[in-house]
């Protein structure tokens, strides 16, 4: 059996898989200190002594070099309690399996890889648009990482020009994250994202950023496939909205596969990062 753990910022969902992949049990534990809410992630996975490898997708920013001392760490989150919060050594204690250790975008990048909408490609990103903004990212295989992980939410982007906002993000004022996640879109128009109407201006200008965001993505690392998951990406039509936008801040550049097929919503929907996690945790399985 392989089990998975993604940790969110709301809640916590544990998983029990076969090795084939089908789901045995799943709960959802609501993320409040790591003293109230990791004893009943341990009682979960206790249940199963057949687990033999564990993969956890985690909010961040967490320690994901191994080389470093806060490997297995969430380190400078805001919520509270979860600040330098050992996890991978709270579980390596408790379980005697390999443990795969990556950030929740990361997982759900890989989920989509390997069961969801980038099925056979190797390069891929995937981009939650919600509270924040993060991105996972996977290169000819396998997920990008080197000193840290990827912080692309906060990339610095060009103002659309009819934007005056000044931006909420704490450390960059008009960062992507700062622009375009959805409590940027809710201080800039006085209204919650899901109350303005899909006409609104709101969602040109938020297409403009997330379309810039992925373009300079795109430049970087080539990828085959944008997934665009969160809250905010429920507004389905930003995605033909992001799509032009892509296509003409290309302006012919590079050579892009057919647009529609190239930016689009999950497959996996919410399991996208639960799968990610089974998957990489079956990984560390066959690799032994
Ligand atoms: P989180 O990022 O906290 O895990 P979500 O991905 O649901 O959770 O993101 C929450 C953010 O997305 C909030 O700012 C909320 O206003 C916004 N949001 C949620 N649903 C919608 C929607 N249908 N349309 C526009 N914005 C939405
Ligand atoms: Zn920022």
């Amino acid at each position: 059996m392989i089990g998975a753990l993604e940790a969110g910022g709301t809640k916590c969902v544990c998983a029990m898989f076969t090795e084939e992949g089908e789901l045995i049990e799943r709960v959802s534990i609501p993320t409040q200190t790591p003293e109230q809410s990791i004893p009943a992630m341990i009682a979960f996975f206790k249940q199963y002594p057949q687990m033999r490898a564990l993969g956890i997708g985690s909010f961040g920013p967490i320690g994901v070099n191994e080389s470093l001392d806060n490997y297995g760490y969430i380190t400078t989150t805001p919520k509270a309690g979860w600040q330098n919060f050992n996890f991978v050594g709270v579980f390596k204690d408790e379980f005697n399996v390999p443990i795969a250790w990556t950030t929740d975008v990361n997982a759900a990048a890989y989920g989509e890889m390997m069961q969801g909408a980038a099925q056979g490609l190797k390069n891929v990103v995937y981009l939650t648009v919600g509270t924040g903004i993060g991105g996972g990212f996977v290169v000819d295989g396998n997920i990008v990482s080197g000193y840290g992980h990827p912080e692309s939410g906060h990339i610095l982007i060009r103002r659309h020009q009819d934007d005056t906002f000044k931006g909420t993000c704490p450390y960059h004022n008009d960062c992507l994250e700062g622009m375009a996640a959805g409590p940027a879109i809710e201080a800039r128009w006085g209204k919650k994202g899901v109350e303005l109407e899909a006409s609104h201006p709101a969602w040109a200008m938020e297409a403009e950023y997330i379309a810039q965001a992925l373009y300079n993505y795109y430049v970087i690392l080539g990828s085959e496939k944008f997934i665009l998951g969160g809250g905010v990406m429920k507004q389905r039509q930003l995605f033909p909205m992001i799509q032009q936008r892509f296509v003409e801040l290309n302006n012919g550049y590079l050579e892009i596969p057919a647009i529609e097929t190239f930016i689009v919503p999950p497959a996996l929907e919410d399991n996208a990062g639960i799968t990610g996690c089974f998957e990489l945790a079956k990984k560390l399985i066959e690799a032994e």
